[in-house]
């Protein structure tokens, strides 16, 4: 599930491919980019925002531009080396090729592809709350965001990234879990939001620098999560069957018993 900390593993394994590196041919295979040809441009950082990917390039003439890209939910881009088999994917599933004289980078399955000035990076990005693994990482202003929409469910909430950005279902079901905290409890009624937010920025970080994502500690297959992907098998606290059903656009999974249901209420003095 690709949420901010594999867009960030993502972003750096990029990085170090292709950072500092002139491009040496490129292969587009978008409708929107088909003709657009990046050979001899240079590419001078990779970097995440949220879970939107930021390549960010010098074209010949000097100007700087933004490769973004948005893995979605089944998106990849992996990095080879020049003559090496690419085992990622079908063929036809690449979207991006981009070669430097020493790597490969392909993507998979990309989302939301736009070459645009670096100038403008904002028209796609600047709508996202504060980044839980950026440098500029900012729980109080992800607080502020959140607090300023206290009927909606708390399950949304998190997964909105103008609130805060790279939580995707996973991290929202397991964070809501270990908070004691039910997916339609409404923001408002939410006991510590800021302990739910600094709970979810750590789970992220923890999980940088893998590919397999954990919130139990355990990373054998089958013991990684809490609640997500569970619906049916018992609760690891409690014992109780772990429910699954649709919240808004997505599913959740939860405890009923761990999580009770929480109504808003008068605001404590
Ligand atoms: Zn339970």
């Amino acid at each position: 599930m690709p949420e901010g900390d594999t867009v960030w593993n993502t972003a750096r394994v990029l990085h170090r491919a292709l950072a500092g590196a002139r491009l040496t041919g490129s292969d587009f295979r978008v409708p929107q980019l088909a003709t657009t040809d990046l050979t001899g441009w240079t590419v001078r950082e990779s970097a995440s925002r949220g879970k939107h990917l930021l390549l960010r390039l010098t074209a010949p003439d000097g100007a700087d531009w933004t490769l973004h890209s948005h893995l979605r939910m089944d998106g990849a881009w992996r990095a080879y080396a020049p003559g090496e088999r690419w085992a990622g994917r079908p063929a036809h599933l690449i979207r991006v090729v981009l070669r430097s004289a020493g790597a490969v980078a392909v993507a998979y399955h990309l989302h939301e592809l736009a070459l645009v000035p670096n100038a403008e990076e904002d028209r796609l990005v600047g709508h996202l709350g504060p980044d839980l693994l950026g440098p500029d990482w900012d729980p109080a202003e992800a607080v502020r965001r959140l607090a300023g929409h206290p009927e909606e469910t708390i399950g949304e909430a998190l997964l909105d990234q103008r609130n805060l950005a790279g939580v995707g279902n996973l991290y929202k079901c397991e964070v809501l879990f270990l908070r004691g905290v039910s997916p339609w409890t409404p923001v408002g009624a939410v006991p510590d939001l800021a302990g739910t937010v600094n709970l979810a920025q750590k789970l992220l970080a923890a999980n940088r620098g893998r590919w397999t994502q954990s919130t139990t500690g355990s990373l054998h297959r089958g013991q990684t999560s809490y609640v997500y992907g569970r619906r049916a098998q018992p609760c690891r606290r409690c014992g109780t069957a772990i429910h699954k059903q649709e919240l808004g656009e997505r599913v959740t999974y939860w405890c009923p018993v761990c999580q009770p249901e929480r109504r808003a209420g008068p605001t404590p003095a």
